[in-house]
């Protein structure tokens, strides 16, 4: 198979499959690479309600329609993990099954990864009552008493979900207020089975062995402590920037972010990006398929000088 395209893109989000819709119909080759399948985080979202034109949709058939209409436009969809990558002419790109991948330009829109609370027992009980993704594994705790990390929005759609399966849910948050939006926040507090604990850290999740039976919170003012029962812990405290693979070429800031301008251009010829991986001020689906769109317009215009 040929692996020499106009533009690669890294990431098969919102972003990138925006960027490959975009790229194809200017005429382009484009191939979208993902280890993951499509959607990224968006196809772990139970609900999304403010991405205009769709009305309350979940974020696994928002995910599936955009696949289809990128694929559909011409865009070929290619699995594997890009490690490295070095600048030229032509671009290469190293994936982790050994293949190498030629593009004139490069879109990045790999997005970011869910933050790990880093407390003992979390790993030790991943996949055994802790878990990143509500949508993938909330039936497992139907019934049951069920905690949500964090007061962000993921937190929060994630948490309103949840409530409705277990038996009580309980989000703890280590300040006095939310992160999140107010419709959301408004939505939590009048939730008949959520319950939120304000001002308070986890510091150990228990559990019997096989299976999580409890966490234990201090006081994020103090040093009190406290146990809480219950079989599931949902850590949503944030995600950070999967731009490891390209650090070499010095154009994120010292998070990791990616910069760029209003074009989605970054400071290296050649390279664009997209999506929740750029240093931004709103990550929305709306917001990813915008930069998208832009980012695959400033690389066809740049080809074609
Ligand atoms: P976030 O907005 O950064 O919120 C993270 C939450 O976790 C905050 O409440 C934070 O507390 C808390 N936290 C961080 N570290 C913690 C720790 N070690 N222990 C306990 N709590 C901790 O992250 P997010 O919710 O994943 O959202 C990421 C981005 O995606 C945001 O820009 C968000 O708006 C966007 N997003 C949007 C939607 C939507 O619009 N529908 C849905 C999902 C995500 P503090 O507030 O005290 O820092």
């Amino acid at each position: 198979m040929d692996k020499q395209f106009d533009v690669i893109i890294v990431g098969a989000g919102p972003a990138g499959m925006t960027a490959g819709l975009y790229g194809a119909r200017y005429g382009l080759s484009v191939a979208i690479l993902d280890a993951m399948i499509y959607g990224g985080k968006m196809q772990k979202t139970y609900e999304i309600e403010n991405y205009p034109g769709t009305g309350k949709t979940s974020g696994a058939a928002l995910s599936q329609t955009m696949y289809e209409q990128t694929e559909a436009a011409g865009v070929t969809f290619l699995f594997d993990e890009i490690e490295r990558i070095e600048d030229g002419e032509v671009k290469r790109l190293y994936g982790l099954s050994g293949e190498v991948y030629h593009g004139r330009a490069v879109i990045l829109a790999s997005g970011t990864r869910e933050r790990l609370l880093g407390i003992p027992g979390e790993e030790t009980y991943t996949g055994r009552g802790v878990s990143y993704c509500a949508v993938c594994d909330g039936m497992l705790f139907k019934n049951k008493k069920v905690v949500v990390i964090g007061g962000g929005n993921s937190a929060l759609e994630e948490a309103l979900y949840l409530a409705n399966l277990a038996s009580s849910l309980t989000i703890v948050i280590r300040r006095d207020q939310f992160r999140a939006q107010g419709s959301i926040v408004d939505k939590v507090l009048t939730h008949p089975n959520i319950t939120v604990l304000y001002q308070k850290v986890p510091v150990e999740i228990l559990g019997d062995g096989s299976r999580v039976n409890g966490i234990v919170l201090k006081d994020s003012t103090g040093e009190n402590t406290m146990t809480l029962a219950c079989d599931g812990v949902f850590p949503y405290i944030g995600a950070d920037p999967v731009s490891g693979y390209f650090a070499s070429l010095g154009i994120c800031d010292k998070e990791g972010y990616l910069l760029c301008d209003e074009y989605m251009r970054t400071p290296l010829a050649g390279f664009y990006g997209a999506g929740d991986l750029r240093r931004k001020e709103l990550r929305q689906v709306v917001t990813a398929v915008s930069d998208g769109a832009l980012a695959a317009t400033a690389a066809f215009h740049d080809l074609n000088k």
